[in-house]
């Protein structure tokens, strides 16, 4: 099964779902420090099982650390364009930035920050992130090849071109995430860096094969490998 919902505080907990079983059960968090994940009872009443975690970005290294450490579920993130202070206290997890990464089944590709519009270190222009993903494709091809797999989990902070993303200058979306898409047909594209206060704003679109969700502020994911 393969189940994608936005999660809240009055969730009821879920039966527990062992990666043995087959479903990965997935928390996906960015951008907006929640209350609820901010409470060790509330955390472990309903997200006690949670396989892993995901950071879209934009959140500081300690609202990590307490969620991770509280679950007792491994981390794996992107830096949003906010997130600086990762260089002298990064968030004990990996960095996703530019890797594959193989766990519970699953392969997970990222690609961190957010488009250029001042002088931000974690910022990039178009042809910037275009070359990133390039980069990025002799490593994909050799996976798919020899370990006959596609990418599951696309993580990004940014949103794509023209998917969730902003008109305004420092929300636009990289039009180089469309050709990742188009190219690697990952299952699912994860996102933040837009806000979604607004209930009527879409949060999940179907883009080729690829299910794209900005997860922000926070959405448990259940992902069955295959
Ligand atoms: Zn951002």
């Amino acid at each position: 099964m393969i189940g994608a919902g936005r999660a809240r505080a009055d969730d009821k907990p879920a039966a527990r779902q062992l990666l043995c079983e087959g479903i990965v059960k997935i928390l996906c968090v960015s951008d907006t420090e929640m209350p609820q994940l901010y409470n060790a009872v509330n955390l472990r009443r309903q997200y006690s099982d949670i396989d892993f975690v995901i950071s879209c970005g934009d959140l500081p290294p300690g609202y990590l650390e307490f969620i991770t450490s509280i679950i007792g579920a491994p981390l794996f993130y992107v830096r949003g364009n906010h997130d600086e202070i990762y260089k002298n206290e990064p968030p004990g997890g990996i960095d996703l930035h530019g890797q594959l990464v193989e766990y519970g089944g699953l392969t997970l590709v990222g690609l961190e920050g957010s488009i250029r519009y001042n002088r931000g270190a974690i910022q990039y222009t178009q042809r910037q992130m275009h070359g990133s993903v390039l980069s990025l494709t002799p490593r994909l091809l050799w996976h798919r090849t020899a370990r006959r797999r596609g990418i599951d989990l696309f993580v990004t902070h940014s949103p794509a071109r023209d998917i969730h993303d902003g008109s305004d200058v420092a929300h636009r979306g990289f039009a180089s995430f469309l050709n990742f898409m188009k190219w690697f047909k990952p299952r699912y594209m994860l996102h933040g860096h837009v806000h979604t206060w607004d209930r009527r704003k879409q949060v999940q679109t179907q883009f080729a094969s690829t299910c794209v969700i900005n997860i922000n502020p926070f959405t448990v994911l259940e992902v069955d490998p295959i």
